[in-house]
């Protein structure tokens, strides 16, 4: 974040404020980890700070300290609402466009607090007073690091900050080995480990905590994997049914994409999942080397996100949606095979 904003900010934040901090809608390892991360040291601090999310987050992250004081807005509104109202400052983490909180945009929209937002998507909307945007960086949780070293707080840093920080790095990071984990990326993660992050007891909790089902849900998965040889592409489909005969949980089919990326050859690699209850076809992009996933989510499929991994979103059914996307990935041939 620019200096001068730093020292703005240090100065509001000198004195107790209400503060709300938002995580984008289904939220990750890095949103809940950024969010928890900041509202735990803004609590030490003195302030009234509290973690609102549009909705719920996969089994797998409910062991993250201080997780069971999020305040989720679609089931919570009033307090939520409430909350909101009475903020300060609102801190949006992990996020760039409002669009990304859908149902809660309106009443972010209607407040009279300062939003900070920190994030490393692309293309930042302009709805922030206090903005740091870094698309360089690694994680939500990373940039929210080096914000409390720009406010001269590491020191601040509790075990309890650390394990939230730790958990989003990982994840976003695929444990440290996506193009964006860089020699300070690995600094950073030292000195959270020295200031008391549990990093094994986190890989356990994160990676080894599936359940039965959502091993064999991976095996469907697998199996319905098509391979596109001539495009350097492979995309899987996940059926709402698919999903009810394996006893779906949020989050059960979290890092399923990346099994494409692991193929030899292959640059780009895509999930449909299947959403019965809202209607719609979730997709997530990912790809290696210079195929852009945003520009290309962007461009046909309502989203966004980086250059390597992305998520969007379709309104036709399965069938017409991989029909679709199968015509489209076709023109991007010259760009998926280098000579
Ligand atoms: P995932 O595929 O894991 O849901 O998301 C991959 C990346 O793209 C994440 O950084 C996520 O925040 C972003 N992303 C996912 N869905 C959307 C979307 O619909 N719009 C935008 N702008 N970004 C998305
Ligand atoms: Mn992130």
């Amino acid at each position: 974040m620019k200096m001068n904003d730093i020292n703005i900010l240090k100065a509001a934040l000198a004195s107790p404020k209400k503060i709300t901090i938002v995580p984008h809608k289904n939220p990750d390892g890095d949103a809940i980890g950024s969010t928890l991360g900041l509202c735990h040291y803004l609590r030490n601090s003195g302030h009234k700070a509290t973690v609102i999310a549009p909705n719920d987050y996969p089994e797998f992250l409910k062991w993250i300290p201080g997780e069971n004081t999020i305040v989720k807005f679609d089931t919570q509104k009033t307090e939520a609402k409430q909350l909101l109202n009475e903020s300060d400052f609102v801190f949006t983490l992990d996020f760039n466009v409002l669009d990304r909180i859908e149902s809660m945009k309106p009443t972010l929209q209607s407040l009279r607090a300062t939003f900070v937002m920190i994030d490393h998507h692309q293309q930042p909307a302009d709805y922030a007073k206090f903005m740091y945007s870094d698309t360089s960086m690694s994680s939500t949780c990373e940039m929210v690091y080096h914000f409390l070293g720009q406010l001269g707080e590491l020191d601040k840093i509790t075990p309890t900050i650390a394990n939230c920080l730790y958990t989003g790095i990982m994840t976003d990071t695929g444990s440290f080995r996506f193009p964006t984990t860089t020699s300070t990326t690995h600094n950073v993660v030292a000195d959270l480990i020295n200031r008391g992050a549990q990093n094994a007891k986190i890989h356990n909790a994160v990676y080894d905590s599936s359940s039965i089902s959502r091993l064999r849900l991976l095996g469907i998965a697998l199996n319905n994997m098509v391979v596109l040889d001539s495009l350097n592409t492979v995309f899987i489909t996940l059926t709402q049914k698919e999903l009810d005969t394996n006893n779906f949980k949020k989050g059960d089919t979290e890092g399923f994409v990346n099994y494409g990326l692991s193929l030899k050859g292959i640059v780009f690699s895509v999930i449909f999942i299947e959403n019965g209850a809202e209607d719609y076809i979730k997709i997530s992009f990912r790809s290696k080397g210079a195929f852009d996933v945003n520009e290309f989510a962007r461009a046909h499929f309502n989203g966004g996100g980086h250059i390597n991994a992305a998520g969007g979103r379709s309104d036709l059914p399965m069938e017409e949606t991989t029909a679709r996307f199968r015509q489209i990935v076709g023109s991007y041939q010259s760009k998926l095979v280098q000579p």
